[in-house]
């Protein structure tokens, strides 16, 4: 079956009239580099966050170049990052001649960075940690904060993910020294390529609006934003509150169907939900030899489209050849076991009961 015959595919995207509007007035006006729109984007987006300042760029991954170089990152230095997440997180930091440490994950119950391995990891080289609040769901910043705090070392939050997240009532991206957004197609909040560095440091914003179209020792690099794709996201954060509440209504629909299904874990709690973006819905199964079957068949007789996040980077060989074998048990049995399953805000209801149902079916059998 090939993607066009999917029933239900992992992601959709559907934009407005509206949006389609805003873009073509920026095209209209002729703003097809840095302009007005993307100031008035910064300050809408800075604004919705509470953040003193938002930096446009072109991707997220850009942003967390940016935010580890703004912490002081260099050559010799070492990051401390998870290993459940997209390999931008680590990478970033081999932009910046440093070396990524991987952490553990809490557990499949709660795949956030572990604050009390990352302690354990923490030396006289361990410049900065990297936060990824996966899925949407907060990681444990508030004891980050305070760990890094310590230490004298910077902690930097990818928020990819978590567009309108918050931990206790404090936005995700906030708790860092600079929040790293994606504005990437499939993410919660899109324009194709995008991101978006927050801050509260006056001096952490000046650096980035400088760096992101400076030439930087040794090379160059071009990370700026441009009016069209930032009036599609000024256009679409309009309706971002609408589209988180329909993805956690739609979380809690599946979290109440998968409880009851053997052989299958559902991460996080109820009461996480609400301070979610619900950017993905991941589920665990009991057995790792089940994935691969279950996601076939949910490929082949059901026409559900699945993927899988992550599998744990510190095993890709690019990682394992330059720094050695890394033994992190827990962050191994999630990407041995999780599969994300559709989520889209106007996901309908037929749509999301033939997943489950396929998933009953198939983890029946
Ligand atoms: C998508 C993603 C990124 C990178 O985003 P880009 O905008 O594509 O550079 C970084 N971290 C995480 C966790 C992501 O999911």
């Amino acid at each position: 079956m090939t993607t066009t015959e999917l029933a239900v595919p992992l992601f959709d995207l559907r934009l407005t009239d509206a949006d389609l509007a805003a873009v073509a007035g920026a095209l209209r006006d002729g703003e097809l580099g840095a302009g007005p729109r993307v100031g008035a984007f910064e300050e809408r987006f800075a604004a919705h966050l509470g953040a003193r300042h938002a930096v446009a760029v072109s991707s997220c991954t850009a942003a967390l170049h940016l935010a580890y170089l703004a912490a002081g990152v260099g050559p010799g230095d070492e990051v401390i990052v998870p290993s459940i997440t997209f390999a931008a997180t680590a990478n970033a930091a081999l932009y910046c001649g440093a070396t990524p440490v991987f952490a553990d994950i809490v557990g499949l119950h709660v795949p956030q960075i572990d604050p009390e391995h990352v302690e354990t990891l923490i030396g006289p080289r361990t410049r900065a940690v990297c936060a990824v609040h996966f899925a949407g769901y907060p990681a444990a910043v508030d004891r980050l904060r305070v760990l890094c705090d310590q230490h004298g070392i910077a902690l930097v939050e990818d928020t990819a993910h978590a567009p309108l997240a918050d931990l206790s009532g404090r936005p995700l991206g906030t708790f860092g020294s600079a929040g790293a957004f994606s504005f990437f197609s499939n993410k919660v909040l899109s324009c194709g390529e995008g991101g978006l560095l927050c801050t509260d440091d006056d001096e952490i914003a000046r650096r980035a609006r400088a760096l992101r179209a400076a030439p930087m020792d040794g090379g160059t690099f071009d990370y700026r934003f441009d009016g069209p794709r930032a009036a599609l996201l000024t256009s679409r954060l309009a309706g971002l509150a609408a589209d988180v509440a329909a993805r956690r209504a739609l979380v809690h629909r599946y979290r109440r169907a998968f409880a009851g299904i053997d052989g299958l874990g559902v991460p996080f709690r109820d009461s996480d939900v609400e301070h979610s973006s619900c950017y993905v819905m991941p589920v665990v199964v009991d057995d790792p030899s089940r994935r691969g079957p279950l996601r076939r068949a949910l490929r082949e007789r059901h026409g559900v489209q699945t993927s899988l996040l992550y599998p744990s980077i510190h095993e890709f060989t690019a990682f394992r050849e330059r720094y050695g074998e890394q033994h992190l048990p827990r962050s191994q049995a999630w990407s041995d076991r999780e599969v994300t399953v559709p989520l889209y805000p106007h996901l309908g209801a037929a749509e999301q009961d033939r997943v489950i149902e396929a998933v009953a079916q198939e983890l029946a059998c």
